[in-house]
């Protein structure tokens, strides 16, 4: 009986598992922080870049962000639900979103045109009117309102007053990853004049935010009076020019283990063939939990305290690693990817093996990997 629930024990231990590092979530608020005076939002969407809403939100409070940002009004009730209570910007909002949710809620909504504003409008009710945040297209074309509409925009909102409440003016920056300055310019120029075109509708005091992580960590000049945080929380900086922490550990563990000869084929279609006699480790991730099946050659994983390279084609529920002449043991634990360095493979490394960015790798982990908090 013993034996069988130590058993089940080390089956929970190595079972494929993301851990989210909220240690690290607030020492990477805390390098933000260092680097702006304005207010910071964390930014939870996609389940707070698949590391958890709740968990990143809370350790991000904890450090110092006084607003959270989410995409849909879902998002923002069940952070809601979860005790939060900063304030919460949704800005992906479908048509039809449910003003009396957002008031009762307490959610900001985001407004990029005409159409939105005067669907909300005609939602909301005056005993409890909804916050806006009129959203200025700064430069991408992906949602925000056209210059050309901003003054109907501002018009709408005046003869709005009473059931929506203007409390801020946002835009995104389209090219903040460069980490050049310059690429902002037009955006904060076109920011500054939609700050101002509210201001003179008679509107304010107003929360103006353009900046996410890249123009929060290089470029003060996009801070105005909150930075959107969400990748940097999670230890990702689209500039690549700050270090941050990454905030989760893909762990695994070897389920089949073997020798072969040389001219041994691996995996579907024989992709890859051993030159020498070796030793193989079948690891229990595959493509359906997130590991790219497209890979550069180099792709490789941690198993005791090894970096060893993946061989053959990525399945659904498998990998293989070749660990040469390291005999690896069943049930021997497996990093996939972690913030440690060394021989633990970084997300920016997994990202530039699959082609990818390190948002795609970390919000691209599957449903059946568990989740735990360290
Ligand atoms: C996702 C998102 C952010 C956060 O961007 P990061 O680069 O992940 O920090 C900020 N603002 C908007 C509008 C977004 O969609």
């Amino acid at each position: 009986m013993t034996a069988l629930l130590a058993a089940r024990r080390t089956a929970l231990l190595t079972a494929p598992t993301l851990q989210t590092l909220p240690a690290a979530v607030a020492a990477n608020v805390r390098r933000v922080r260092a680097a702006t005076d304005a207010r910071i939002m964390a930014v939870v969407k996609a389940d707070g870049y698949g590391h958890g809403a709740i968990t990143v939100a809370r350790a991000a409070v904890e450090a110092g962000a006084t607003w959270l940002g989410v995409t849909d009004l879902a998002e923002a009730v069940a952070l809601r639900e979860a005790g939060f209570a900063e304030p919460i910007l949704s800005w992906l909002n479908p048509a039809g979103v449910d003003a009396s949710v957002a008031a009762a809620y307490r959610v900001d909504i985001a407004v990029g045109s005409v159409g939105e504003l005067r669907g909300l409008v005609a939602d909301a009710d005056a005993e409890s009117p909804v916050r806006v945040h009129l959203h200025m297209d700064t430069g991408m074309s992906r949602g925000g309102c056209p210059l050309g509409e901003w003054h109907e925009l501002l018009q709408v909102a005046r003869q709005a007053r009473g059931r929506v409440e203007v409390v801020g003016v946002m835009g995104h920056l389209p090219r903040a990853d460069e980490g050049d300055p310059r690429a902002n310019e037009a955006a904060v120029l076109r920011m500054r004049q939609a700050r101002d075109a509210v201001l003179r509708a008679g509107f304010g005091p107003l929360l103006v935010h353009l900046a996410a992580t890249a123009g929060a960590l290089t470029d003060p000049w996009t801070h105005f009076g909150m930075v959107r945080v969400g990748a940097g929380l999670v230890g990702i900086d689209p500039s690549e020019t700050v270090a941050l922490v990454g905030a989760s550990r893909f762990t695994a563990s070897v389920v089949h283990s073997a020798q072969v000869p040389a001219g041994t084929p691996i995996g579907y279609g024989g992709m890859h063939v051993t030159t020498r006699p070796t030793n193989l480790s079948i690891v229990g991730v595959g493509y359906a939990d997130g590991i790219p099946r497209e890979l550069a050659p180099g792709a490789s994983v941690e198993i005791c305290g090894e970096r060893h390279p993946l061989v053959g084609r990525v399945s659904m529920d498998q990998i293989v690693v070749d660990t040469g002449d390291a005999a690896v043991e069943r049930g021997a634990a497996v990093t996939v990817f972690g913030p440690e360095g060394g021989a633990v493979p970084s997300v920016q490394e997994w990202a530039r093996w699959a082609g990818t960015i390190p948002h795609a790798i970390v919000t691209g982990i599957g449903s059946r990997v568990q989740r735990s908090i360290a």
